[in-house]
């Protein structure tokens, strides 16, 4: 799986571990792995940074075939279509498409000799599900990764393979904390990130760990192609 250091890439490390999968867990932040590791003996950590292919290459040839591939990482850019250049459009779709497309060229035809398995990739119900504001190159790369999860599970549900997709709404992790705090007023940006919310909550990691796990599951067996939103009503 791919950014298991924090927020809920980490979480369902965790979760995966405690329900005895062997989890294989990266990131591009060596520190975060080596405490992620610390905490549970079924997980094992590599540094990677699913921007670089040759490094995406490097680790597959050397990590043992998967039952589930989970590709976690994701970048959030801030701003209208107006605000968007080309430098970032390139990086948020590097990330967030290209990256999951690349991690899945090199593990999905082991999967398949292995007779199938459970990729899951992470978007967003900033996508083609919503309309939010300041999120127009993220929701388009989410809408994306929805396209690519179709397209996959479409291709190879005679393989053995299922593909789906997770849509969190708002979720309370580093990343979400540090984009609050950086237009300066932290609790301004917390109060309309819960208004926003009809359960006047966030969720937590661990609220979308429980669906990478049932995803991950064979309980999950007969679900393929489908975007699970997970976002406290946000959407409805
Ligand atoms: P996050 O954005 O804080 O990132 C988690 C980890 O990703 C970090 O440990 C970071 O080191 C790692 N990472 C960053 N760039 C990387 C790279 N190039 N290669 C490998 N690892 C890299 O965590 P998050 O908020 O839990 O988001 C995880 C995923 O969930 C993202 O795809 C995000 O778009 C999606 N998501 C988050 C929310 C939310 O509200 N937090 C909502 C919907 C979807």
């Amino acid at each position: 799986m791919s950014a298991a250091g924090a927020g809920i890439g980490r979480a369902s490390a965790l979760a995966m571990a405690a329900e005895g999968a062997i989890v294989h867990a990266t990131d591009i932040d060596a520190g975060a792995l080596s405490t992620l590791a610390a905490e549970h003996e079924n997980i094992h950590c590599a540094p990677l940074d699913v921007t670089d292919a040759g490094a995406i290459s490097a680790f597959a040839a050397t990590a043992p075939i998967p039952d589930v591939l989970f590709n976690c990482a994701g970048f959030v850019h801030d701003g209208t279509v107006l605000e968007a250049d080309d430098a970032a459009w390139e990086a948020t779709f590097a990330l967030n498409v290209r990256a999951m497309g690349r991690m899945i060229e090199q593990f999905l035809p082991r999967m398949i000799e292995n007779g199938g398995g459970s990729i899951i990739n992470m978007s967003s119900v900033a996508s083609s599900i919503k309309g939010v504001t300041r999120r127009c190159i993220y929701s388009a790369s989410k809408g994306a990764v929805l396209g690519l999860t179709k397209s996959v599970a479409a291709d190879f549900i005679g393989d053995g393979i299922r593909c789906n997709a997770i849509c969190p709404g708002t979720v309370l992790t580093p990343s979400l904390k540090a984009r609050m705090a950086a237009g300066g007023d932290y609790d301004t940006a917390f109060e309309a990130m819960l208004n926003r919310q009809p359960t006047r909550e966030m969720a937590t990691p661990e609220d979308i760990a429980g669906m990478v796990v049932y995803l991950a599951s064979d309980e999950s067996r007969v679900a393929t192609g489908q975007g699970f939103i997970v976002d406290g009503g946000w959407s409805l």
